[in-house]
């Protein structure tokens, strides 16, 4: 039995909810159709040319990747330019694209999971993410009719996450009374007259994170000109999440080692290491996939001897000396790579439980861009 792409897109989405992304990001179905049938996936960290015509070669009609294939909007679709041409290409392969960027960053068993997994860390938590999430309750009142729609609306931006439940409501019945003055538009009742109406309050947690993507969707769906809403500061905290992961090592070991263990693990030639002492042991070790230098601090104050992260600029080295942290820098490529194979498993043992015929590939080739000389 095939599968539908919505289907796939579910189980991806059960694994790296959309709320967990950055507000600025781009994620989820970014090209085709979610109602095509996919009996092939590929996997891949970016979309580019190679990855296009690999899945074409495979017979896969879905290739889902880490970084986004459409981020700052485009402005034209020309042929002659290469985003455009990769558009057309996936278009006429009949290809849907999809992407889990932050999101799989944040999520368990995702980028960073994976890569301190593949790097033997033990006791893994997730980095700056100790005291749970912020959380907020909001309790709304909806006329009975639309209670529905903005229920929903609340849960598919990302409210009522506790564990492992989505969509998380409670709801109570009552009147609502109000005088529509002049200039209002009332939804329901007259300008001048005190109107009375059968409404719901519904309830439910969204972390401060959220909380304007909710609130903005939550707006879209109510019917009101005025939305009477409540916001109430919690002190009970949400599931801890963080980008990064802090973790032990087996054994401690010299930074010297580790830097070879971290070229042998992740397929690399060379790293870029900033530190001043070689035989400097390492015990407690911090991970940031792709991009984390932004993650400096938060990894020296929870007690990391050593960050390895992507990307890292001059400036940025030095705030690592600075704080006493040694880094050592793999490339963003190097470190995102291990979350391709996890996701793999992951999408072969849903496809396996849920008894479909899907075939999952991971693009075999190295897309960084950057080689050693
Ligand atoms: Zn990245």
């Amino acid at each position: 039995m095939a599968v539908v792409c919505s289907q796939i897109i579910g189980w991806l989405e059960r694994l790296a909810p959309k709320h967990l992304a950055a507000e600025w990001d781009a994620i989820g179905l970014q090209a085709g159709d979610p109602g095509a049938l996919v009996t092939g996936v590929y996997l891949a960290l970016d979309v580019d040319p190679g990855v296009v015509e690999a899945a074409v070669e495979k017979g896969c009609q879905l290739i889902v990747t880490h970084h986004p294939l459409i981020f700052k909007p485009l402005k034209a679709l020309r042929w002659d330019l290469p985003a455009g041409r990769l558009l057309r290409r996936l278009a006429v392969a009949g290809l849907q694209v999809y992407a889990a960027h932050t999101n799989l960053d944040v999520a368990g068993g995702g980028v960073n999971d994976a890569l301190a997994a593949r790097l033997g860390l033990t006791g893994v938590v997730p980095l700056g993410g100790d005291q749970g999430a912020e959380l907020v309750k909001i309790a709304v009142f909806v006329p009975a009719d639309h209670e529905a729609v903005v229920r929903r609306a609340l849960g598919e931006a990302g409210a009522g996450h506790i564990g492992n439940y989505a969509h998380c409501t409670f709801r109570t019945s009552g009147t609502g009374a109000f005088l529509p003055l002049d200039g209002a538009e009332p939804f329901i009742g007259r300008v001048g007259e005190v109107a009375e109406v059968a409404e719901v309050r519904v309830e439910t947690v969204v972390t401060r994170q959220d909380l304007s993507r909710v609130l903005k969707a939550m707006l879209k769906a109510h019917p009101y000109e005025e939305v009477a809403y409540d916001l109430y500061p919690l002190l009970n905290r949400g599931v801890a999440v963080g980008l990064g992961r802090i973790g032990h090592l087996p054994e401690p070991l010299t930074v010297g080692a580790w830097a070879e263990r971290v070229k042998t693990v992740l397929s690399v030639p060379a790293v870029r290491w900033v530190g001043r002492d070689r035989q400097r042991l390492v015990r407690k070790v911090a991970v940031c996939g792709g991009t984390g230098a932004g993650l400096l601090a938060k990894a020296k104050f929870q007690g990391a001897d050593l960050l390895i992260t992507g990307d890292l600029k001059y400036h940025e080295a030095q705030t690592a000396q600075n704080l006493g942290l040694d880094v050592i820098d793999p490339g963003h490529f190097a470190t995102e790579r291990p979350v391709l194979a996890e996701l793999a498993r992951y999408l072969e043992d849903r496809a396996a439980g849920e008894k479909v015929d899907l075939t999952v590939w991971v693009h075999g080739e190295s897309q960084d861009p950057f080689t050693f000389v």
